[in-house]
């Protein structure tokens, strides 16, 4: 009997989609969860999730509108889309209206309905946000990286836009910025962003502002490049950061009026594939949006939090020996190792991947390489998330101390007590290196 070869199970995969892996959030985040459950202790910084609970006004919402069960308007409900355009105009002085907005379930199918429908490149600094890239990939646009250096910390440069554009100047481009920074932590500021905005101009490109941390900025001090670029940019937003809400799904694009075309075939596309987004979700996140000073408490508490722990893991890292950027927003951090280089290469570290591969053998400590980010594997840089700890039981207790007032480090080991102790791991077992 002959017997036929059997083919590689994934022979007839899309060629975009073939040798593509699980997104390395996720994957990180399942890797850790089955760790734990095989007994192993686990520090995990590795998936960006708010660890602050959804706002009790916004719970509530959810529960009285649980019995929301038709679909939907595609674009989403008319009260959230003017909630949103009322948002923006009340925290960035930015005029848009409910018609300007598209809810989606999440700002990532959003920003990959976008690549799908608009035609041209991708443009992203190094090192951006893992899923970027493949969302690009898997639709078939060409990538660009433009450089940025530790130096700026990773910013990127207005010049170095220029210079990813100049060559082919009509040619169509998206470029998406994220500040605060997912993967870095930091931020631009007013001056940068108008020098970014005046190269986007010239070129006319798509720009998406992904402010998903902006709420997140430590000092409540986001600005959004709309205000310098009002023409060409689309804000991008959600509930998943600042809310406590990655798992219910909800983000938003808000886009100028001169792109409305745009607007409308996400919606087509839209309609022929998830078709609306949850209806119960859509009602809670009016009041979200609609803010007010429950939702300012719960913010400025959780960016306390966020700003004190940061800067704490900030500095153990940097008198560790790690070269890393104080944080200003979200709550990320992206160390370089690179000036252990040696220490870490006699015990066979050499890449990011190994890094991480040994941080959490050795130290139990989950964390992301800087190669998913779209840095050279060479490089020692990693992606921590600071957000291993019981968020309610610690905004419970942050609450209790007025807000002019300092979080010391006893609070921090108390209520965030995984962040300090992976931190402390960390920093250990790069001493122990010899
Ligand atoms: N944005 C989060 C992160 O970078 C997780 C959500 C996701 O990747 O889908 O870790």
């Amino acid at each position: 009997m002959i017997r036929r070869k059997s083919a590689s199970p994934d022979v007839n995969l899309n060629l975009n989609v073939r040798g593509l892996k699980q997104s390395a959030t996720l994957a990180i985040n399942e890797r850790s969860a089955e760790l734990i459950r095989s007994g192993r202790q686990v520090y995990r910084l590795g998936l960006g999730q708010s660890p602050f609970p959804v706002p009790q006004p916004v719970v509530d919402e959810l529960k009285a509108n649980a019995h929301q069960k038709d679909y939907l308007p595609v674009r989403g409900l008319r009260a959230l889309r003017d909630a949103v355009a009322g948002y923006h105009r009340r925290m960035h002085g930015i005029e848009r209206s409910g018609d300007d907005v598209l809810i989606g379930p999440g700002s990532k199918e959003l920003m990959f309905v976008l690549q799908l429908v608009y035609y041209g490149d991708l443009v992203i600094p190094t090192p951006s946000w893992v899923s970027y890239a493949p969302q690009a990939r898997i639709v078939g646009r060409q990538i660009h990286w433009v450089p940025t250096s530790p130096e700026n910390d990773w910013r990127l440069m207005p010049d170095d836009l220029d210079r990813a554009c100049h060559d082919d100047p009509g040619r169509p481009r998206i470029v998406i910025l994220n500040y605060p920074s997912n993967p870095t932590g930091d931020t631009y500021t007013s001056d940068e962003l108008k020098a970014l905005a005046k190269v986007a101009k010239k070129y006319k490109v798509i720009l998406v502002s992904d402010e998903i941390y902006g709420e997140l900025h430590h000092r409540g001090q986001h600005v959004s490049i709309a205000r310098f670029y009002p023409e060409g940019t689309i804000i991008s937003g959600g509930l998943s950061k600042w809310c406590g809400a990655g798992g219910w799904r909800l983000g938003t694009f808000t886009f100028p009026h001169s792109l409305r075309w745009l607007l409308d075939a996400m919606a087509t596309v839209a309609s022929e594939t998830y078709t609306s987004t949850s209806a119960p979700i859509q009602y809670a996140a009016i009041r979200a949006f609609a803010g007010g000073t429950e939702m300012e408490t719960y913010l400025a508490h959780s960016r306390r939090v966020l700003r004190h722990l940061g800067r704490h893991v900030w500095r153990s890292l940097r008198d560790a020996g790690a070269s890393v950027s104080e944080p200003v927003g979200g709550f990320y951090l992206f160390p370089d190792f690179g000036p252990l280089r040696e220490r870490l290469a006699r015990h066979g570290v050499a890449d990011s991947i190994t890094l991480c591969e040994r941080l959490l053998g050795d130290a139990g400590v989950a964390t992301l390489p800087g190669s998913d980010f779209g840095r050279p594997p060479q490089e020692l840089t990693l992606r921590l998330a600071y957000v291993d700890f019981d968020g309610a039981r610690c905004l419970m207790a942050a609450q209790q101390i007025p807000l002019d007032q300092e979080l010391d480090r006893a609070f921090l080991e108390l209520y965030c007590p995984n962040v300090m102790q992976a931190t402390a791991a960390m920093a250990s077992w790069l001493k122990k290196l010899k």
